[in-house]
């Protein structure tokens, strides 16, 4: 028989009604015109936009967030539907939370932008749930390395701007390689037309530019057809592409397993998804799957995506700009791997936060103290936050 004392311990209901972590406040703020370090190349963007996300709780701790979409659906979801919905929650019930906010999302058919609302929700949480045990977020997740791999992705143009020259990409990857960066990804399939020709010449610029010793990838952001990836499969193989990520139009998981047939450079995706990590997974689509934390429903999504893949012996990497935020979830798990610093963003985490890992010899070390080690510089949040906005969901709170 237990005795009273161990009964009284382990009663739920008491538990309950002693919580120290109730959610006080959860709060999205649009942050815009952060100034940036401009890439090296180009002195534009010397900006940023970002979303933070702030989750306090009755014992006096905060959780972050970041994503890097402003939009004001994913603003007007946390502040308008997932503030109302979870105040006064127990924080530390992120799996009774999360499927809270799915079973009250009627919102969540709009796909991407519920999924990115719900993430940063979770993310926050995760933070909290690390402050309050005293660990850091990566060993909540499995704990499987105290270091990661980093990529930087450059030469993407904004604002209009035209797109890099050959000669401007080598002279910016030759740059960054002489920082001791020894892998880097560009972009391809990004003119009007995809031209896998002219990319080929644009990765060449960057091979002779770098050597032999740095490492390459390409990112096609879902824009290809199967035979323009083929094409630039077959053109690039040459210049030693560790992997492409995401070549074929809304990642259609047959025609990407088509695409894996006809060439040996490696196949990512997950990143922008029409398709979920299942629908990659069982159809042999990928060699690599890149769930994105803050897109895709945050670290308990994130989990449940990696054991998923780690049954189909698939390795994680990580494709997205909020590199910072997916550490955790790639040091976490057996399988994790890459993380992707993109490098506008890259410089709006240093910017924001306190404190980012940096690259070092190709790895970035993972945060050590408790929760995720992401925590905004003090102030920094009341002065870059957009003040005047439009609601663009005219229900009842609570009530999407
Ligand atoms: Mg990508």
């Amino acid at each position: 028989m237990p005795s009273a004392k161990l009964t009284f311990m382990f009663n739920p209901h008491r538990a309950a009604a002693t919580s120290r972590m109730k959610i006080v406040r959860i709060e999205a703020h649009h942050l815009a015109n952060i100034p940036i370090q401009p890439p090296p190349f180009r002195k534009k963007p010397d900006v940023e936009h970002a979303l933070v996300v702030e989750i306090e709780t009755s014992d006096g701790h905060i959780g972050y967030s970041m994503g890097g979409y402003t939009h004001p659906v994913i603003v007007d979801f946390i502040n308008r539907h997932a503030a109302p919905l979870l105040t006064g929650e127990d924080a530390r019930n992120i799996e009774r939370l999360t499927a809270r906010f799915h079973r009250h999302s009627v919102i969540r058919f709009m796909g991407r932008a519920y999924l990115s609302a719900l993430a940063l929700v979770d993310i926050a949480l995760w933070d909290l749930r690390g402050k309050a045990l005293g660990v850091p977020v990566h060993q909540l997740l499995g704990g499987a390395r105290d270091k990661v791999p980093v990529y930087i992705t450059h030469g993407a143009a904004y604002g209009g701007e035209t797109a890099y020259t050959p000669e401007e990409l080598a002279a910016e990857a030759r740059h960054l390689a002489e920082l001791g960066n020894v892998f880097l990804k560009n972009t391809v399939g990004r003119q009007a037309v995809p031209d896998p020709d002219d990319d080929y010449i644009r990765m060449r610029a960057m091979r002779e530019a770098v050597g032999p010793d740095v490492k390459l990838a390409m990112d096609g952001n879902a824009r290809m057809t199967v035979g323009q990836a083929i094409r630039l499969c077959k053109l690039t193989e040459e210049l030693n592409i560790s992997f492409l990520e995401e070549p074929i139009i809304d990642n259609e998981p047959g025609q990407l397993r088509e695409l894996r047939a006809h060439t040996a450079i490696p196949i990512a995706a997950a990143e922008n998804h029409k398709y979920s990590a299942r629908d990659l997974l069982v159809n042999d689509a990928v060699d690599i799957l890149q769930p994105n934390v803050t897109n895709d429903g945050g670290y308990t999504a994130g989990l449940r995506i990696g054991m998923l893949a780690q049954a189909f012996n698939r390795p994680l990497g990580h494709g997205n700009g909020s590199g910072p935020h997916n550490i955790a979830l790639q040091a976490g798990l057996a399988n994790g791997g890459l993380v992707e610093y993109h490098f506008h963003k890259w410089m709006a985490y240093n910017a924001v936060f306190a404190h980012v890992p940096q690259p070092e010899n190709g790895y970035l070390a993972v945060p050590q103290e408790p929760g995720l080690g992401l925590n905004p510089k003090p102030g920094l949040i009341e002065e870059y936050k957009v003040r005047e906005r439009v609601s663009v969901l005219a229900t009842q709170p609570g009530a999407i």
